[in-house]
């Protein structure tokens, strides 16, 4: 069932309460690949009624990125909901999300302001917790579910629904990747044939840092042998770190984990990002 209006959404979802659902939420940009699906089926699993929402949300763009360009590929994601099994598409229009006069913004702190895509896409985290904070009012889910690929905004929407109470578990699942390591992501198609042949080497780097640092090597010489892999094979890095996996907080001994890498860096015009556990 595609469903466009707030009114509609609320007479679904309370058909689905009454008969006692447990509801799950996928939050999407669209342009969906098997690891937006990945994400419909581990919802499928804990939950009754799925409901996945396509909205490419303008306020996590800055005037500088490709919101006019952000791929769109609507039949197709249809197509893929119902093989799916998906109970509803939400899919509001920009009026319905952001009608004239709409003037409220979640500010976001903690693991948002942790230096990492903060730094680099300042807007970002604002759009997105008011994006997803809305998400939340208008479906009220008992969770939602959020891919580990993009970690700094799982950390940041699993704060921000604690911290508003807003009564919505948020669960992370794991990054489904390419045969070749690259992590999955609807901004791929950006890639030339040359870049996407050189895109696998972050996720390359980002492992050979890991096996370094577990077999006993420094912090600063392993996590500069993944920059220099990075940077050798033509990215331009924007960053490249070691954090603990809850907090964010930079780490200066092994022992300050769990620990992740995380990453970002640019090939041309598209950037990529990406993370690991160590
Ligand atoms: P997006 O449509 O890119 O905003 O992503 C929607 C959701 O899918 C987010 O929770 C992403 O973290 C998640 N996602 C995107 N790519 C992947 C992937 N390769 N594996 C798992 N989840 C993903």
């Amino acid at each position: 069932m595609i469903v466009r209006t707030i009114p509609a959404l609320r007479r679904a979802v309370d058909g689905f309460r009454r008969k006692r659902a447990i509801i799950a939420l996928v939050p999407t940009m669209g342009a969906l690949h098997d690891g937006h699906v990945s994400l419909v089926q581990a919802a499928k699993r804990r939950a009754d009624k799925v409901i996945v929402s396509i909205f490419v949300n303008p306020t996590q763009f800055a005037p500088t990125e490709d919101f006019g360009s952000y791929p769109r590929t609507w039949r197709a994601d249809v197509a893929k909901l119902v093989a799916e099994k998906a109970d509803i598409i939400w899919h509001p229009g920009g009026k319905i999300m952001y009608p004239d006069g709409f003037a409220t913004r979640i500010v976001t702190e903690g693991p948002a302001t942790a230096g990492l895509e903060d730094r680099f896409r300042p807007h970002f985290f604002g759009g997105v917790a008011t994006v997803v904070g809305k998400l939340f009012a208008q479906v009220r889910p008992d969770f939602a579910i959020f891919g580990e690929k993009d970690f700094q905004q799982l950390r940041v929407v699993a704060r921000m629904a604690a911290d508003l109470d807003l009564g919505v578990k948020v669960i992370g699942s794991k990054t489904i990747r390419e045969r070749d390591g690259l992590a999955m992501s609807s901004r791929n198609v950006y890639l030339s044939a040359e870049e996407r042949r050189v895109a696998p080497e972050l996720h390359r780097a980002m492992k050979g840092s890991a096996k370094l640092l577990r077999a006993g090597t420094e912090i600063g010489a392993a996590m500069a042998a993944g920059a220099e892999i990075i940077k050798a094979a033509g990215f331009a890095l924007d960053y490249f770190e070691l954090r603990n996996a809850e907090t964010l907080a930079p780490i200066t001994s092994l022992k300050d984990g769990p620990l992740r890498i995380l990453a970002a860096a640019r090939l041309g015009t598209t950037r990529l990002i990406d993370n690991i556990a160590v």
